[in-house]
């Protein structure tokens, strides 16, 4: 690993960009090269982009672009697998031909001028820097909203990520090989690059609106991302099954209380007093055994699924 000098890897996922990524990459590379001039980064650095499986021109713009310039180079996975799986197919990529990666959007709403500072802290010892964002006033109202119900019901939920931190981060070699010992196929890197562990830091950018195109992130991949994350992390639902369960056996107390008082009064028709008290306690003990059975198949789960988790179906280098 070298931190005098790094050859730095820009990685983009990208899913449907033509429009967006021609202007992405002219500006990453004015701003290696400007890195290159105040001597932070090698001049072997370069752009690195995973085509998701596009429907419309994206791996030809890729093509074409790295015609053009060959620092800006591709792969593209065979179909359409998701933002994260983009982005690990692109990191493991690179991960033996740099001293250090960046991931950032195809869109550019992340600022990449923070990248400069990212890269500082990487050259004073940080193996891993958390881009946050500060601000998201350029975000309409039902993304920002959404997003930040997002984050607190994943908290609730039992998984911990760094708030307002989207998959805008430098790795080091060091991360991406411990990355990649991960072989989980529900994949949520922003729940995973934190359990790395490794030294890391924050540099905190405002975001801003995308350059071109529109978000690949409607609501209905932002709930599957959040479900991915929260059953790929957290036996925490599995629990809340076995608390009601608990809370049932409690509240079957008072109703106990309840049938009995009915039943010396002579309140009752014949059955009904043993038949409330044997639904409510064997209602309650059913739930507590599926909470308990649930946390061992939730871990299992877990375990089993060593699904590959992409396909590269071509290479660009
Ligand atoms: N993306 C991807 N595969 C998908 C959806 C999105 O690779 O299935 C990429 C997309 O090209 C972009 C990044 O993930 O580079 C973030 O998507 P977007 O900017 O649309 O999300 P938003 O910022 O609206 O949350
Ligand atoms: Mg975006």
């Amino acid at each position: 690993m070298n931190r005098e000098l790094p050859v730095l890897a820009i990685v983009i996922p990208c899913y449907n960009e033509e429009e967006a990524l021609p202007i992405t990459t002219a500006r990453l590379l004015e701003l290696i090269d400007k890195m290159i001039t105040s001597s932070l980064i090698s001049r072997d650095s370069y752009i690195l982009c995973s085509n998701d499986g596009s429907r419309d021109n994206t791996w030809n713009v890729i093509n074409h672009l790295h015609k053009k310039d060959s620092r800006i180079k591709g792969i593209s996975l065979a179909h359409n697998r998701g933002h994260q799986y983009a982005l690990l197919a692109g990191l493991m990529a690179v991960k033996d031909r740099c001293d250090v990666s960046v991931s950032i959007d195809a869109d550019l709403q992340d600022d990449p001028d923070a990248i400069i500072q990212m890269v500082k802290d990487y050259r004073s010892g940080m193996d891993i820097v958390y881009g946050v964002r500060s601000s998201r006033t350029t975000d309409t109202w039902f993304k920002r909203t959404s997003a930040h119900a997002f984050y607190s019901f994943q908290r609730k939920m039992g998984l911990d990520t760094i708030y307002d931190h989207a998959d805008y981060r430098l790795m080091d070699n060091n991360a991406l090989r411990l990355l990649s010992e991960y072989g989980e196929s529900n994949l949520f890197l922003r729940g995973i690059v934190p359990s790395i562990g490794l030294k890391s830091s924050v540099v905190k950018y405002a975001r801003s609106e995308r350059v071109a195109g529109e978000s690949k992130y409607p609501l209905g991949k932002m709930i599957s991302l959040s479900i991915d994350g929260i059953t790929s992390f957290s036996a925490k639902p599995m629990r809340l099954i076995f608390v009601t369960g608990l809370i049932l056996l409690l509240l079957d107390l008072l109703v106990a209380l309840y049938v009995l008082i009915s039943y010396f009064n002579h309140a009752t028709i014949s059955g009904w007093s043993s038949l409330m008290l044997s639904v409510w306690f064997l209602g309650s003990l059913i739930l507590m055994g599926l909470g308990i059975v649930g946390e061992y198949i939730g871990k299992i789960f877990i375990e089993v699924k060593h699904r590959p988790r992409y396909a590269v179906a071509e290479e660009l280098f």
